[in-house]
């Protein structure tokens, strides 16, 4: 695009935020003029994790953690908050998330800044920013966090999704694109779900400008079945029509020309070999010539991932509607996979990825090669709730103190810090004075034994252990209590 056009873009932008927040601001006056109450409100889009929650976060964080320390990628964590052009420039202006979903805003000194709406730009630049071709290349990142797209309002679509990814940055070698995908299965089969992945390449910019001329053609001629937004892109990027969710458009992609007899030698040759290493390592795989990824830098290798969902059975909860399916799609801005099979239940989008050999080159550093891929943990954790997987029991407090009286309160709370010190998980409602509410949140911890002191226990410097299984209750000296624990737990 030229330079004028664009800064011409950019001065208008600034303008639309400018003028939105002088709407604000006015907002925020008019509520202070009459002196509303203020009650506190999540922001649309935006969603709490909340406790209930955590044990699936862990389990799949940790999993994540795991499988990619023994694939050897490292952890990287870029900022949230990044430079708007790493986006623009590097996710790229005709991708739907740059045109449409960017969290951007200009700062209070004028800086037109964003929150990432991906994790590759950010791992990219830090690469050029220290230096990192210096280094033996590949380099391999991992990065866990959330992701911000600022997506229409509606119900189900999340503004801050989280997203697990790795990047292989600095080899152009297929075996490198091989062992991204044969990691995403990894993944998924660790987590207890049955992936499938759908590969196609599309190619270098030298053959997909050949191709692109191609499918400009084949949807020229059916330009007016096209969506207005298709039809924009169709001068803009045509591959970009392969990703519109409008039904017209879904029904022309079914036929256009396949990218694959359009590739040049070199570009189908590294297709070749990374399919090859597939079928080596006896990793499953689809070839998909429809699968194009939503961003401007990817090259040769791209491929998405899909769960395979078990067979309605009568104990799994009840699929989703289809509207509730098509937000559940969409919140990642993800797509259900066009050549799910109905038979065996449908299939949904969980990650991808794919190469992008220029991507470092766009932004300013040495040429480097890459590979990496995404996966959406929301949805990944969606999943997991509606197949019903078991996850890992964590492991609950072994011993509960429950307290009856002033003094045995003080007591108790030093001697919670004893246990705690001597390795014991230990459970409390100090604030509780009734002893049998103190009882049933031991219930519901489901710990197996109770340290109960009350006033006597103090002034005798016991305490008694009560077998909450049982009800059988021994009285122990106090500075016994570790040693008889370690002999009941
Ligand atoms: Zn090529
Ligand atoms: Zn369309």
């Amino acid at each position: 695009m030229p330079r004028k056009k664009n800064k011409k873009i950019i001065k208008r932008k600034k303008e639309a935020i400018k003028k939105k927040k002088a709407v604000s601001v006015k907002d925020k006056e008019l509520r202070a003029i009459k002196n509303e109450k203020y009650v506190a409100h999540l922001l649309r889009g935006m969603r709490d994790i909340l406790p209930a929650d955590q044990t699936y976060w862990d389990f799949v964080n940790n999993r994540a953690k795991s499988i990619a320390a023994a694939y050897g990628f490292e952890r990287i964590e870029t900022p949230i908050l990044e430079d708007y052009n790493l986006f623009e420039r590097g996710t790229g202006m005709t991708s739907e998330v740059v045109e449409k979903q960017m969290y951007d805003f200009i700062d209070k000194g004028g800086e037109h800044v964003c929150c990432r709406p991906e994790g590759t730009p950010g791992a990219v630049r830090a690469y050029i920013e220290h230096g990192m071709f210096n280094l033996p290349q590949p380099i391999k990142f991992y990065y866990c966090g959330p992701m911000f797209r600022h997506e229409k309002p509606q119900a189900g679509r999340l503004r801050q999704l989280h997203q697990f990814g790795v990047e292989v940055v600095g080899s152009e070698k297929p075996i490198i694109d091989a062992q991204v995908i044969i990691f995403s299965r990894a993944f998924c089969e660790n987590l207890g779900l049955d992936p499938v992945i759908e590969i196609n390449s599309i190619g270098c910019p030298t053959c997909r400008k050949v191709y692109r001329r191609k499918l400009n053609e084949y949807f020229k001629f059916r330009r007016k079945q096209l969506c207005p937004d298709c039809q924009r892109r169709l001068e803009t990027n045509p591959l970009r029509i392969l990703d519109c969710k409008g039904k017209e458009c879904q029904e022309l992609s079914k036929k256009i020309p396949q990218i694959i007899d359009y590739l040049c030698p070199d570009c189908h040759n590294h297709l070749t070999r990374v399919l090859e290493y597939l079928d080596e390592a006896e990793t499953p795989y689809e070839l998909n010539h429809r699968i194009v990824r939503g961003l401007d830098y990817y090259t040769r290798t791209v491929f998405e991932v899909f769960v395979r969902r078990p067979k309605v059975e009568s104990q799994l909860e009840p699929f989703l509607s289809s509207a509730e399916q098509e937000d559940l799609e969409e919140t990642q801005g993800l797509k259900a996979s066009p050549l799910a099979p109905t038979q065996e239940g449908p299939r949904l989008a969980i990650g991808g990825g794919g190469r992008y050999d220029n991507l470092v080159e766009t932004l300013g550093g040495k040429p480097a090669p890459s590979c990496g891929m995404a996966f959406g943990l929301d949805r990944i954790i969606e999943e997991l709730k509606i197949q019903n997987i078991k996850l890992p029991k964590v492991h609950g407090p072994q011993v509960f103190i429950a307290q009856l009286g002033d003094m045995a309160r003080q007591k108790a709370l030093k001697i919670f810090e004893v246990l705690r010190k001597d390795g014991f998980r230990v459970a409390e409602n100090f604030s509780k004075d009734s002893l049998r509410a103190q009882l049933e949140s031991a219930h519901r911890l489901g710990t197996k034994l109770c340290l109960i002191i009350g006033h006597q226990e103090v002034l005798n410097n016991t305490v008694i252990i009560r077998d909450m299984l049982s009800g059988s209750q021994e009285v122990v000296d106090q500075d016994k209590i570790a040693k008889e624990l370690h002999k009941k737990i």
